[in-house]
């Protein structure tokens, strides 16, 4: 024994722990004390910042051989990574769709990163903890406990994992041992002109390709056109394809349209497809006391994807995607792997989570969805939603009342679709004044907001998914989009006529 425990002395091991815990933990208190105070005071600082060319060098270093201290890497850190942040926790920030993170959460990641568990699998606390999360979204929707789901990045990997399941269940072949070659006919799904672009690389991705997704045109509420679904269908078969999935949108990225769910539903099961609802907008609605009824229906799909960081402000990433039928869910993605053997006892005694979706090792997501749902209670994150629905119809009525602006689209739930209008100018010279009005705001830190194209329209677009923003911060955002749109507008008169 004592020469074994010389021999073991004689060994100069390394570690990646820290050398000194005391030094440690006292770094450990300054970060958090920082990034309580970065988060307090995150209205006092520009939404968004250009970063200066010696910015931009500190990613440029090669490769670190040498140690350095932690306290000067975290240093470098405050001064480069957490001045020029993409602005999204901003409670002026309401570009694409994004949500806005929470303190909460924040503490959840790092708790899970503490704690360190591969969900992929095992019979342990964050396994458990992760399934619960799952089960709390099923409820949260509708879907029934016989239901199963999977913790994924987002809702483009929860819609893949759904739009798999789909395939695989509506081919009649066995297409995961033999391939796309072994179906009888080319399959079809639908989805609306408005449909995310998340779609088109699933479809991609699934070897169907992108012709295999057969987009419908919409109604003036930009919401799938039933009539014009029905017809597609009937012309599909009539061709000789099979008619496979409908992939219904609760909330599109550009306008918050939520296509009928009850009549995709009826159709979905007069014609035998599946119904799947792309919910990383709308379904968390089901949780919004005003608002639900917008999603009646959606607890009868096949399968729904939603998005935690999205309207539940998880911290990226979190998505999540749910299938009603789980052997359907597990038939898609389980494999046996004689290195990953269940035991009747211990560790490996419990489900593979990874058999429910495409990878092997998953982080611990459920534990910040977790914490900032217990903490603040589901009723509070429905009356947020309905908060920010409220928000984006002040702001279309301070549009009205503007007579400047105008309404581009329908508002619907959070989405606001607008410009800058000046009767004399072309639909071309409108499309310049407004982007570069985006732009403006964006240089100037006030706000950040994105454009897009509705119905062959151009027009900005506020997408209010923020827990931070106030009504006053949409009248600060107004008075600047006319201020700078009559600038800019005034700067092109000045310039001499072509
Ligand atoms: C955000 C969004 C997606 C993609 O989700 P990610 O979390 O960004 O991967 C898909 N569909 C809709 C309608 C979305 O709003």
């Amino acid at each position: 024994m004592r020469v074994q425990q010389r021999a073991a002395d004689a060994f100069t091991e390394e570690t990646l722990d820290p050398g000194n815990w005391r030094e440690a933990l006292a770094l450990s208190r300054q970060i958090v004390e920082d990034a309580v105070a970065y988060l307090r005071d995150v209205r006092d600082r520009p939404v968004w910042r250009q970063m200066s060319p010696e910015v931009r060098a500190c990613f440029l270093t090669p490769l670190p051989r040498a140690p350095q201290p932690l306290a000067d890497i975290y240093g470098t850190i405050t001064e480069t990574v957490m001045q020029y942040p993409m602005g999204n926790i901003h409670p002026r920030f309401w570009s694409w769709y994004m949500g806005t993170s929470n303190f909460t959460g924040a503490l959840g990641e790092f708790l899970a990163a503490i704690q360190g568990s591969n969900v992929g699998g095992g019979d342990h606390a964050a396994a458990l903890m992760d399934q619960q999360v799952v089960n709390w979204c099923k409820e949260m929707i509708g879907f029934p406990d016989s239901a199963s789901g999977t913790l994924v990045s987002g809702g483009s990997m929860a819609n893949l994992i759904c739009l798999t399941v789909a395939r695989n269940e509506k081919s009649g072949v066995d297409v995961r041992e033999h391939g796309l070659g072994a179906l009888r006919k080319p399959l079809r799904f639908y989805g609306s002109d408005q449909i995310h672009g998340c779609h088109r690389k699933a479809m991609e991705a699934l070897g169907l390709g992108n012709c295999a997704l057969r987009r419908i045109p919409t109604d003036r509420e930009l919401r799938i056109d039933i009539g014009a679904l029905r017809s597609a269908i009937a012309e599909d078969r009539a061709a000789g394809f099979q008619p496979a999935c409908i992939i219904a949108s609760a909330g599109t990225v550009n306008t918050g349209a939520i296509d009928d769910l009850v009549a995709t539903g009826a159709l979905a099961a007069e014609e035998d497809l599946w119904l799947h609802v792309d919910g990383c907008i709308g379904a968390l609605l089901a949780i919004a006391p005003e608002n639900a009824y917008r999603v009646a229906g959606i607890e009868r799909a096949h399968s729904v994807a939603l998005d935690p960081h999205k309207w539940l402000h998880a911290p990226f990433e979190a998505g999540c995607a749910l299938v009603r039928d789980a052997s359907a869910h597990r038939k898609t993605f389980s494999a046996t792997h004689e290195y990953l053997a269940t035991t009747a006892r211990g560790l490996a005694s419990a489900p593979w989570l990874h058999e429910y979706g495409l990878q092997t090792s998953r982080g611990f997501k459920a534990l910040k969805i977790w914490m900032s749902l217990k903490e603040h209670g589901i009723e509070k994150f429905g009356r947020l939603i309905d908060q920010n629905i409220a928000q984006a119809r002040y702001l279309a009525e301070l549009i009205e009342a503007e007579p400047v602006l105008e309404l581009a689209a329908p508002t619907n739930i959070n989405i606001v679709c607008f410009r800058y209008r000046r009767h004399d100018f072309d639909r071309a010279a409108l499309k310049s004044v407004n982007s570069e009005i985006m732009l403006r705001l964006q240089e100037e830190g006030i706000a950040a907001l994105s454009d897009t194209t509705v119905h062959s329209e151009h027009c900005l677009r506020v997408a209010i998914n923020n827990h931070r923003t106030r009504r006053g911060d949409l009248e600060l955002l107004l008075k600047a989009v006319v201020r700078l749109g009559d600038d800019i507008v005034r700067g092109s008169r000045a310039l001499p006529q072509a």
